[in-house]
């Protein structure tokens, strides 16, 4: 049983290493939306490995384009030629927004938006960072130095050409007025260390781990212009809201904004690991010197990623995550008006959140985990983020049905009464 792997766990692994549940089940098997325990008990998975399993777990038809390619060439490195890594760039090209157009190839989001980093400093000739409160963008040094969130940061770590400003979450005031705030502060660091000093702002389009933070329409285009008055870029990180998601293939559509570099992850290969940074000619063309990953973008993985983008394609999945997030969402608000422990709803798509707060304000981290247990032994899998880990996660398969949203809000609403 899970005792077993948890002492296991703790004696081989690093003790850094951090899992959900007191009582963790043991995953064996996945199949589409569905999880099922060493006990041959089935869970509905409503987490999807943190948006990864976009299409479904152990899918079929992208499994097919997996084994296809493992039984013909496995990996060469990108020293020699290979046909599914250009595919993949290509009919990546006609997805990502705008004019982005070139893909450079890892493995991680963490790698992802350190090469994003570097491609930003290398275009503008300048050094130094803007990152936003509730953020997390990866583990290598610099990533982790962008990520705001105590709980992601080794505080040693600390790379100090990042400034951190306030992002659009605040309790106390309106969504508006803190997105409002959070432009002036952006603004007021740019002024206070000089436009020279910034070669970019990374942002995620809402962001994940730090509780499904979903600034207003209108944030970012102002967002742009005040960088684009400063010539900064605007690396956007796509690695938890990408591809079909939040109800558009990336969820800076939703904000009628073109980035300069954005970086793509987890759902790209489906469970393969594969992450991408991307920008347009002008930007691509301030990376001349020879580098190359050697994973980054194999054939296994490129094989299945086009495999991903056909799924998602033929299944209209983008459509799929604004229908049924739409009628999750307004359960969700109904759930709100009954059990006064949530406090807010909020996210795009299937990318929404539920924060729990106590009567004095306090996040809900406790009641957070008894919910979450309760579900688990319910037979449903869900996810928490948010800085007092007490944001109620969903962000399922984009291949759920109608039932199954109805199934979560059902159980959820008898937990939340037994409270
Ligand atoms: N950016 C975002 C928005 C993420 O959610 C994550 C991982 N949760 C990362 C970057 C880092 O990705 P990885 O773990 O693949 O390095």
């Amino acid at each position: 049983g899970s005792a077993k792997i948890i002492e296991k766990k703790r004696e081989f692994l690093f003790p850094c290493s951090h899992h959900f549940y007191k009582n963790p089940p043991q995953i064996v098997r996945g199949e589409m939306q569905y999880l099922f325990d060493s006990q041959g008990k089935q869970y509905l998975d409503f987490f999807a490995g943190v948006s990864v399993m976009n299409c479904g777990h152990c899918n079929p038809e992208i499994l097919e384009a997996s084994i296809a390619q493992m039984k013909t060439l496995q990996h060469t490195t990108t020293i020699y030629l290979n046909q599914p890594i250009v595919d993949l760039a290509e009919k990546l090209s006609h997805v990502l927004p705008g004019d982005i157009k070139h893909s450079f190839f890892c493995c991680t989001g963490s790698e992802a938006n350190e090469g994003a980093i570097l491609l930003a400093r290398l275009y503008t000739g300048k050094n130094g960072i803007i990152s936003l409160s509730n953020s997390l963008h990866g583990r290598t040094y610099l990533t982790m130095s962008a990520t705001a969130i105590p709980m992601w940061r080794v505080d040693p770590a600390l790379d100090t050409s990042v400034t951190i400003v306030p992002n659009v979450y605040s309790k106390d005031k309106p969504l508006d007025e803190a997105a409002r705030d959070s432009l002036k502060e952006i603004e007021k660091v740019i002024q206070s260390k000089g436009a020279d000093n910034f070669a970019a702002l990374i942002i995620e389009p809402i962001q994940g781990n730090g509780g499904i933070i979903t600034p207003p329409k209108w944030y970012f285009k102002e967002l742009k212009t005040l960088l684009e008055k400063n010539k900064i870029l605007m690396i956007v990180d796509e690695v938890q809201t990408g591809f079909a998601r939040t109800g558009k293939m990336f969820a800076i559509e939703n904000y009628d904004v073109v980035p300069d570099i954005i970086t793509i992850a987890k759902a790209l290969g489906n469970g393969m690991p594969i992450s991408a940074f991307c920008a347009n000619d002008e930007i691509a063309s301030a990376f001349t010197k020879p580098s190359a990953s050697t994973l980054g973008g194999n054939p296994v993985a490129s094989s299945t990623s086009i495999a991903v983008l056909d799924y998602i394609e033929k299944n209209n999945l983008c459509e799929v995550a604004e229908k049924l997030g739409a009628k999750l969402k307004t359960g969700l608000l109904n759930l709100k008006e009954k059990h006064p422990l949530i406090s807010d709803i909020r996210g795009l798509g299937l990318m929404l959140g539920a924060e729990l707060l106590k009567e004095n304000g306090e996040p809900a981290s406790e009641e957070t985990d008894l919910i979450l247990e309760g579900l688990k032994d319910e037979g449903i899998l869900l996810g928490k983020n948010g800085l007092g880990r007490n944001v109620l996660a969903f962000q399922p398969p984009l291949v759920i049905t109608e039932d199954d949203v109805e199934l979560v809000l059902s159980k959820l609403d008898k937990i939340l009464c037994n409270l």
